[in-house]
């Protein structure tokens, strides 16, 4: 039995706006779990159904098998961490850590231990003494992160907890987020748009849109094992490049190229999509730059070159259609002239049209 169960979940606000479909998801003790989609998909409504401070229209909400939708925010002992961390300003390190035990009546030697315990997995240990002002953005959300671990509870939610952090800061929280849920073991749900934070540190990613969940799955399958166009273009960056068009005699044009999809279909599916859209998509690094075989080879017009360091980001125009191609930067062709790249049979992903979600191809290696 999972720790965690939310079965048919819907919510519906007060409006009539229904935020939430039909949310099926099993989260086992111990998992580090992120839903990942765009602004308004139903995130943080899921979140805050999880924890007590929104109501379920519809649907069973478990924990450890028991009915948890009319248990208050307390009594399902989950923990959560806001994007504003929301610190007491005129409280020390220190208190800010302590200040919910000694709510609770907890010991005041049992409080030392613990904050003492906590700003050592955290590493506040030097900074206790300081208040929040006396702290860079990483180091208050540490310790408002302290503030939910202390309490020790088996949930611990978190809803965008590094949106306040620059870039640089953005990248060390995410380590030291892993590192502390590897060290506390608390089940954890966070919440964020940035599919790198999701890729980077979750478990598992559950991808939402609109409302409904488009897909389940570790950070591998959800980049190799797309379901539908949406997940596709949601992980990875730069995005997998898509083209749509027509199947025609089992293939399609693109650009100059005609491509068979004999290559990768089954006849019988093949000869199913005849006359309908199909969507043609691939990763920026999936290509290689000229005549490779196994592969299909487009031509494409270079109309700007962007030097990263480690790779070179090359925006071409395939007959009006753009792409993005990440290439070596040590061989990066110059812009305004003519290429051809190939992409390896097993690097193509192909969708119904119609409804974007995957075709099965026969190249995958994976
Ligand atoms: P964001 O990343 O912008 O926070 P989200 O995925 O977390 O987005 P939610 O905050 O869960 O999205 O909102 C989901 C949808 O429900 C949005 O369209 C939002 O406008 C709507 N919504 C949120 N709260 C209410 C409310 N109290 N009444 C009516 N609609 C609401």
């Amino acid at each position: 039995m999972a720790y965690l169960s939310l079965q048919g979940i819907n919510k519906i606000y007060p409006n009539g706006f229904h935020a939430v479909h039909d949310f099926n998801l099993d989260i086992e003790k111990g998992e580090f779990i992120i839903f990942v989609g765009p602004s308004g998909c139903g995130k943080s409504t899921t979140l805050r159904m999880i924890a007590g401070l929104e109501n379920i229209s519809s649907g069973e909400f478990l924990i450890d098998g028991k009915r948890a939708n009319e248990m208050g925010p307390r009594e399902r002992e989950i923990a959560m961490v806001f994007q504003s961390y929301a610190l007491y300003p005129h409280m020390s390190v220190y208190d800010n850590m302590a200040f919910g035990l000694s709510l609770q009546g907890v010991d005041e030697d049992v409080i030392e231990k613990r904050v003492l315990d906590t700003a050592r997995i955290l590493g506040l240990t030097d900074y206790l003494d300081r208040k929040p002002r006396a702290l860079s953005g990483g180091q208050r959300q540490r310790v408002a992160v302290g503030r939910a671990i202390i309490r020790k509870v088996g949930i611990f939610l978190m809803d965008e907890p590094l949106s306040n952090l620059d870039a640089k800061q953005r990248v060390t929280m995410r380590s030291e987020i892993t590192d502390i849920h590897r060290k506390v073991g608390a089940t954890t749900i966070y919440v964020t748009h940035d599919q790198t934070e999701a890729m980077t540190m979750a478990d598992r990613i559950v991808v939402m849109k609109d409302g409904y969940i488009q897909q389940v799955g570790t950070p591998y399958d959800l980049y190799f094992k797309p379901v539908n166009v949406f997940v596709a273009g949601f992980i990875g960056e730069p995005p997998m490049n898509f083209v749509t068009s027509t199947v025609q005699n089992g293939s399609i044009q693109i650009g100059e190229a005609t491509l068979s999809l004999a290559e990768l279909l089954t006849p019988d599916v093949l000869a199913s999509y005849e006359g309908k859209k199909m969507v043609f998509g691939f990763r920026p690094e999936a290509i290689e730059l000229g005549n490779k075989s196994d592969s299909y080879v487009l031509n494409a017009e270079v109309e700007l070159t962007e030097l990263l360091g480690d790779n070179t980001n090359v925006y071409v125009d395939i007959n009006g259609t753009k792409s993005i191609l990440k290439v070596d930067p040590h061989n990066t062709p110059k812009m305004d002239t003519k290429i051809d790249f190939s992409i390896p049979y097993s690097a193509v992903y192909l969708f119904d049209g119609e409804t974007e979600n995957v075709i099965e191809t026969t190249k995958k290696s994976y």
